[in-house]
């Protein structure tokens, strides 16, 4: 079994349904890439993973390493291993990234060993500037209040950093063309480039075909209309800038 497994997943949106029998497997150690036009679902997806309220499962099963993930509060998904960045991060005043980013590891690692006391402030330090060096950021940036005025670029930083701390197994990345200028659009990719490896899968989600220049994928799927109707490698976005999606709908949608 695949450490993420979406099985027939249909979810709706009040009362109507947005996705409608979606199937995927991401590994550890895959890059994935969905691409697809503007309000095909995949958004809906994200949220769904997210365990955002609003999506109501109507048929399928999602298993995030051989767990009903959809039994999971949101929480307990991303202490068990599954990332989620969110499209809009909400601010949280008065308290700075670095603490943030502590909380967020001790509720991981409580989770792993329910013994666990937390990571003492001084190795937290050492381990976040290894983390902060490893992707190129000044160590200023961990003691500024969370998203108090972050721009567009400094929250996807403080994403890609909070995805370097948590280390999580399944990482989750929509990323929208809106608000991706070239600045957070190569924070995003340096960042996943740099922590990609054996123990992290990862799926990006993007309505922007130029994001898969600077972050190469090992799979590509395309989502029509609530489904992922084709999956390929690297080239199939090629191929897609090419032709674009008219082809496939006319393929896809009767
Ligand atoms: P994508 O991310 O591919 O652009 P979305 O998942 O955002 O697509 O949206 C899929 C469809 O669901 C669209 O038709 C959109 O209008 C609809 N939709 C999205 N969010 C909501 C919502 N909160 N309430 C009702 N409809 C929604
Ligand atoms: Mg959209
Ligand atoms: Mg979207």
């Amino acid at each position: 079994m695949a450490d993420l497994e979406i099985r027939n997943l249909h979810v709706r949106i009040d009362e109507t349904e947005i996705l409608k029998g979606l199937n995927l497997k991401i590994n550890k150690g895959e890059v994935h890439a969905i691409m697809g036009p503007n309000g095909t679902g995949k958004s809906t997806l994200a949220y769904t993973l997210m365990g955002h309220p609003g999506y109501e499962v109507t048929d399928g099963e999602i298993l995030f390493k051989g767990q009903d993930l959809l039994e999971l509060e949101p929480n307990e998904r991303s202490v068990l291993g599954m990332f989620l960045a969110f499209q809009y991060p909400v601010a949280i005043p008065g308290v700075t990234l670095a603490n943030f980013l502590r909380s967020a590891l001790n509720a991981r690692r409580k989770a792993v060993n329910p013994e666990d006391k937390g990571i003492p402030v001084p190795e937290f330090r050492k381990f976040l500037k290894a983390k902060m060096d490893l992707l190129k950021m000044d160590h200023s940036f961990a003691g500024r209040y969370l998203n108090d005025g972050f721009s567009g670029g400094e929250k996807k930083r403080a994403e890609i950093l909070q995805m370097a701390t948590l280390q999580p197994e399944i990482a989750i990345l929509d990323e929208t063309d809106s608000g991706l200028d070239i600045d957070a659009l190569r924070i995003v990719s340096e960042g996943v480039n740099t922590l990609r490896g054996p123990e992290m899968g990862v799926l990006v989600i993007t309505h922007y075909q130029r994001i898969l220049n600077y972050i190469k994928p090992d799979y590509v799927h395309i989502m029509l209309a609530g489904q992922i109707v084709e999956s390929g490698g690297a080239d199939l976005a090629l191929h897609l800038e090419e032709h674009g999606y008219d082809l496939l709908r006319e393929k896809y949608t009767a």
